[in-house]
């Protein structure tokens, strides 16, 4: 049978199989599917939208003996090709209607989600009832799926105290390429698909972990169940300025490792100007600061927020150097204000305070249009990161650095701009984002994700072949030197090295996990390098 053929007999037999309006060749259906953020893959032969865990299993099972591979996406805001297809005989599934609250159990203290359901959904129907998980999502949450975010790794909202998405997950549900519903950890004992002892992940091996970060090559979570904690209603955020990115990292270490922030971010100079002042401008403080207000525990706290950040304005966000912020939660004001002490003391020997504006914001609004997916003058936007030991932070730093005054003239011609973003995740690791700005067109994901009043008012930019294989470049150039200082990734999809940089006796298990989940390999070709 020819392409064409496969295809048309192909999408007969889901159309058959699962409810109408499930399965789309709707071309601009599948155009959109072949995007990230980033880059363009192949384009879908198919795009599937189940609204049941049962639909999906139908669906994967068809597609898979059908010869094709499959794909999943979920809030779709990742952008290392992921989710993006490397071939004409893919089909994605997009699992954004895959996405209801099953349970909210407050006796056993757990949640359990459709893959496809939002950060910020769960986050807004737990705090209806004072409840939180204690990584509550990345910044992207507003369009980041809980699936998503536990298939690739996540940090932010929460890390700090928390760590990443993968330690606030207690079970997961997987559909393997044959099909069938795999459950782990407490849940593996069931039988049946309905019962709900999703409570504890140690249950023998770590199973659950498997499929933390897996990039969807072993599998799609059709359902996730976290962990639930009492939400702290106290909140404290500071911000602290340095002179040096030394200063930032010591003050970021010594405080990481008192384990009592819930959240913490740290920016270099170009991009507190530049992403996070636009937002922070003051002609949008009065409306910041009413979300501040009326997400503020007492009216009391809500009108002093309000004040502190009319006083404060923007100036601080423009000095040159570095800034960290950090999100200190609490059950008593004295609880979160004991912490936030505890915290100064250890950042100012190594810098001093500056306003919080930016942190009061977050914690009010931690889930954000994802504005930030273009530079404030409409230049195109990708970020890599490196995760690193804290005693490699200031060498990756100086290296990185010495690498891009190498470039800095091809830079200039073709208005290739970088800004620095960094984490502390927990006590022991050191997140090190380079966000890489380009003036260039923008992509039908630009089109399909922001709001159509926002895309008209930020500049347009004609075509830049030259300036987007100059930021290629020295995309790759940065992997390489993460690679040489013993960085990790989350997020690898299929940008960053992984099976082939895993030593013989791990690349043998990997390679073995992936036969017996996925004999034909047909689960996201490519992803983790598999
Ligand atoms: C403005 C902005 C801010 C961001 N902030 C953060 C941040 O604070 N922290 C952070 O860590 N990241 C951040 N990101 C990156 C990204 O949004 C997150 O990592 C997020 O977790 C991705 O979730 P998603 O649902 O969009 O995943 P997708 O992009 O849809 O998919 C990610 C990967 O998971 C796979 N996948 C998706 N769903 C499933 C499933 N159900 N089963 C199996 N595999 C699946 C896909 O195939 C792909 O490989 C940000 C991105 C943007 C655009």
């Amino acid at each position: 049978m020819n392409a064409i053929a496969q295809a048309t007999s192909l999408q007969a037999s889901l159309e058959a199989a699962l409810p109408p309006g499930t399965v789309s060749s709707n071309e601009s259906i599948r155009e959109f599917a072949a995007h990230d953020v980033y880059r363009r893959g192949a384009t879908p032969i198919l795009v599937i939208r189940p609204t049941s865990v049962a639909d999906l299993q139908t669906a994967v099972r068809l597609v898979t003996s059908a010869g094709c591979n499959v794909v999943a996406r979920g809030g779709g805001a990742s952008y290392t090709d992921g989710y993006v297809p490397t071939d004409d005989n893919t089909v994605s599934f997009d699992l954004a209607a895959l996405n209801k609250i099953v349970a909210i159990d407050a006796t056993n203290m757990t949640v359990t989600v459709e893959a496809g359901c939002t950060w910020a959904d769960l986050h807004s129907a737990l705090a209806a009832q004072q409840l939180r998980t204690p990584f509550f999502g990345p910044f992207s949450g507003i369009a980041a799926s809980v699936g998503g975010s536990v298939s690739q790794h996540a940090v932010s909202h929460g890390s700090g105290r928390y760590g990443p998405s993968a330690d606030s997950v207690l079970s997961v549900d997987v559909v393997l390429a044959n099909g069938a519903l795999l459950r782990t950890g407490s849940a593996a004992f069931d039988q049946a698909d309905d019962t709900q002892h999703a409570f504890f992940r140690h249950n023998g091996p770590d199973i659950t972990g498997l499929f933390c970060g897996d990039c969807g090559a072993f599998g799609i979570k059709a359902r996730v169940t976290l962990p639930l904690i009492k939400a702290p209603p106290y909140t404290e955020a500071l911000s602290f300025h340095f002179d040096s990115f030394r200063a930032l990292h010591a003050a970021m270490r010594d405080i990481a490792a008192l384990g009592l922030d819930d959240e913490n971010f740290g920016l270099d100079a170009a991009l507190q100007q530049g992403q996070i002042a636009r937002n922070a401008a003051t002609k949008q403080q009065l409306g910041l600061a009413w979300q501040v207000f009326h997400r503020a525990p007492s009216v009391w706290q809500g009108l002093k927020s309000i004040v502190a950040i009319a006083v404060a304005g923007d100036r601080h966000l423009r000095e040159p150097g570095y800034a960290v912020s950090y999100i200190v939660k609490g059950h008593s004001d004295k609880a979160a204000r004991h912490n936030a002490s505890s915290i100064r003391a250890a950042a100012l020997p190594h810098g001093h305070e500056v306003p919080n504006t930016v942190p009061r914001v977050v914690a009010s609004l931690p889930f954000a249009p994802l504005e930030n997916v273009l530079g404030p003058n409409g230049e195109r936007w990708v970020p890599i990161h490196g995760i690193v030991a804290h005693d490699q932070a200031v060498s990756f730093h100086d290296r990185f650095s010495a690498l891009m005054a190498t470039y800095e003239d091809r830079c200039q011609t073709h208005g290739v701009w970088t800004g620095a973003m960094f984490q502390a995740i927990g006590s022991s690791a050191f997140l090190y984002e380079i966000a890489f700005y380009w003036p260039d067109e923008l992509q039908p994901y630009h089109a399909g994700t922001l709001d159509e009043a926002f895309l008209k008012r930020v500049p347009k930019h004609a075509p830049n072949a030259a300036a987007a294989a100059l930021v290629d470049e020295l995309k790759e150039k940065a992997i390489a030197l993460y690679s040489e200082i013993g960085a990790v990734h989350m997020q690898i999809g299929k940008a960053y090295p992984f099976a082939g940089r895993l030593s013989p006796p791990s690349n043998n298990l990997l390679q073995s996990i992936k036969t017996a989940v996925d004999p034909q390999r047909v689960m996201n070709p490519n992803a983790l390098g598999l």
